[in-house]
């Protein structure tokens, strides 16, 4: 039984190691992407309940690799964060995100163009000095209002330290808002809320995809509605794919939803064509 157990754990460290050498690999591979350009930037709408009419975009990177086809951001984000590159990436990204919403707003007019950026921001990144000054330059390089630029970060990453705490009051104190990203998952406890400077929670898609019916994901969607209206709070529901759970979320009290049901993450040049159609709250 010991040589099987000795035989077994050789077996797993094998795996192990393929995982980190795969891994290295990508990190490589991320470096050079970034360097020749390779990421692009998707925007997911955010809707206005019931009409589905749009009331803010969310930035999500993308990856088209030249040989392996479409890699998910879930894959290496994780090991752009564990190598660093997630640092002056995410510079690339606040500065093109916020670029792209100066030239809607050039382009579509004051107050046309959607209200609200969401860029999703790393642990990481809020553990960087200068972060906050950084986020204060790309928004005046833009010239886009601090008010419409939504930091995305997970509780998670804020629960991660004082650091990360500090830099989103600095933040907040420029006037940008920050919203609770995948809220109910991760190292959750209400009494964050107290201490995040949150403008907005995005309850995680794992308590909207089970919310039909009597079941424990709409108990917890229906208290979960009711904190943030206490608090003041604005809720989004995330990955919202069916009208049912449209409906439902509508009737529980919610607001504002995103999902496959009212669109995809779209490319800058469908977003532009849909913007053109009017499809603002
Ligand atoms: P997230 O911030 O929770 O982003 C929402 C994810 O849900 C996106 O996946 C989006 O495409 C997906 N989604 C939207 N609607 C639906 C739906 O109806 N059903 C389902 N099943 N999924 C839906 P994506 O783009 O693959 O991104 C995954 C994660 O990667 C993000 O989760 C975020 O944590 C991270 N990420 C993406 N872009 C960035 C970025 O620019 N910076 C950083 N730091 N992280 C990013
Ligand atoms: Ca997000
Ligand atoms: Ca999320
Ligand atoms: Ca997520």
């Amino acid at each position: 039984a010991k040589d099987n157990g000795k035989a077994q754990f050789a077996v797993y460290d094998a795996a192990l190691e393929r995982t980190h050498e795969a891994d290295q690999k990508l990190g490589a591979e991320l470096r050079h992407a970034f360097d020749a350009g390779q990421f692009t930037l998707a925007y997911q709408p955010i809707v206005r309940l019931p009409d589905g009419l749009w009331t803010g975009l969310e930035t999500l990177i993308r990856w088209p690799h030249p040989e392996r086809g479409f890699i998910g951001p879930d894959l290496f984000i994780p090991i752009a964060e564990r190598t660093g590159l997630i640092v002056p990436l995410g510079t690339w990204i606040l500065h093109t995100a916020l670029g792209q919403m100066a030239a809607w707003d050039a382009e579509f007019g004051p107050g046309v163009a959607p209200r609200e950026l969401g860029v999703n921001v790393s642990a990481r990144q809020l553990r960087e000095p200068g972060f906050a000054g950084e986020v204060r330059e790309a928004l005046s390089f833009s010239g886009v209002s601090p008010d419409r630029l939504v930091v995305e970060v997970t509780e998670t990453a804020v629960f991660d330290g004082g650091v990360a705490l500090d830099t989103l009051l600095e933040i907040v104190k420029l006037g940008v808002k920050v919203a609770l990203d995948d809220f109910g998952t991760g190292h959750s406890s209400l009494g964050l809320l107290r201490t995040v400077p949150a403008n907005t929670l995005k309850v995680d898609k794992s308590f909207v995809a089970g919310i039909g019916g009597a079941s424990e994901e709409a108990v917890i969607a229906t208290a979960m509605i009711q904190i943030t209206d206490g608090l003041h709070l604005k809720a989004v529901a995330e990955g919202v794919e069916t009208e049912a759970q449209a409906d439902t979320l509508y009737q529980l009290g919610y607001r504002f939803a995103q999902g496959y049901h009212f669109s995809r993450p779209l490319p800058p040049a469908e977003v532009r064509s849909r913007l053109t159609d009017g499809e603002l709250a």
